[in-house]
């Protein structure tokens, strides 16, 4: 270890990534990390000291599950002062998800963690995962007047940085696997990595501060021409749901059917949060717009702007870990914790 060099944590979670091919065991599996390692032999080449770091067996991130989020950021709050920089290899199914989780438990980070992937296996000749890595560790290494650069969690993949919460994975063939309809990107990498460093997040607070309580009492709730109240009254939330997000057209529009707005009605009474956000991916909501929008509006529905839908989930997971009403999670559901939406 050098004096000078950063000390990057290298955790590493599964994910196509670090999977290999077993076919009498169906599919894909992921392995350990020395599997990846005898396949990027350049990490030892690199200007920065790197520890590996594993804080559970290795999964695919669709078995990713709360818990999973609060073992990882437990480590980075456990070595966040002493650390330079956090690389994350993760699955790209949800990686958005981890991402959005990351930025709300660990708030007030002053060191990046960066995730990332990649489509096709290391081991594979055409692997787009060696650049992913490297270039995530450059990106985590990277300081200006002996301070990390970036001071939040940002996503690495095919030659760009987005910020954490605001990704969604768009495809399952494209090397470019993520979008952020709504948010600029935080780097581009070409011969040199160039930052766009007015987009990057200036953290609120002095001290880092640590949430690790999730609570996924969650539901989604997508509307669709032909939604009735009657399927929104078979599914009662009341049994242990207490937030609805709810996937609205366009500005934040829904049918104009009363039994519908007051099903909804009735589980805010009974103290369920019912959030709106839009179907649409760019763009923000604007419910006062329509007619079907006010409703929504004069109903007290809360006004979730641009965040996408993995943010909305995950932001609700968070708010409920620290409070259980309605009005609480409006208090912490109207800050802007991590650069989640567009102010
Ligand atoms: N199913 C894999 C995962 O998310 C896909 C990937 O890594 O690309 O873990």
């Amino acid at each position: 270890m050098s004096e000078n060099r950063p000390l990057i944590h290298l955790i590493y979670t599964g994910g196509t990534i670090g999977s290999i091919e077993m076919p009498n065991r169906g599919g894909l599996h992921p392995i350990d990390f020395a599997h990846l390692n005898t396949h990027i032999p350049e990490l030892s080449r690199l200007d920065v000291d790197i520890e590996v770091v594993s804080v559970a067996e290795p999964k695919d991130s669709s078995d990713m599950r709360p818990d999973d989020w609060a073992a990882i950021a437990a480590h980075i709050a456990a070595t966040h002062d002493y650390v330079d920089g956090f690389v994350l290899l993760h699955g790209t199914d949800t990686m958005a998800y981890t991402a959005s989780a990351l930025s709300f438990m660990l708030q007030g980070l002053k060191k990046p963690v960066i995730l990332t992937g990649s489509q096709l296996p290391i081991g594979k000749i055409r692997t787009d995962g060696k650049e992913n890595v490297l270039s995530a560790i450059e990106v985590a290494a990277a300081q200006r007047n002996g301070k990390p650069l970036l001071q939040e969690v940002a996503v690495y993949f095919e030659y760009k940085l987005f910020r954490g919460n605001r990704i969604r994975k768009y495809s399952t063939e494209h090397f470019h696997a993520y979008v952020s309809p709504n948010y600029p990107v935080l780097a581009e990498a070409g011969v040199d990595i160039q930052f766009n460093t007015s987009a990057l997040w200036i953290p609120k607070q002095d001290q880092l501060s640590f949430y690790p309580n999730m609570d996924p009492s969650v539901m989604p709730l997508r509307l669709f021409p032909g939604i009735s109240a009657k399927m929104l009254q078979s599914i009662k939330p009341a049994d242990g749901v207490r937030a609805v997000v709810l996937e609205t057209f366009g500005f934040g529009n829904a049918p104009f059917d009363t039994e519908l707005l007051n099903t909804l009605s009735d589980w805010m009474n009974k103290d369920i949060f019912v959030m709106q956000i839009s179907q649409c991916w760019h763009g923000s909501l604007a419910p006062g717009k329509y007619k079907t929008g006010m409703a929504m509006m004069e109903m007290g529905v809360f006004n979730g702007k641009d965040l996408t839908f993995e943010s909305a989930m995950v932001k609700c997971m968070h708010a409920l870990g620290r409070t259980k009403t309605r009005l609480g999670m409006a208090e912490v559901m109207k800050q802007n914790l991590a650069g989640e939406f567009s102010e």
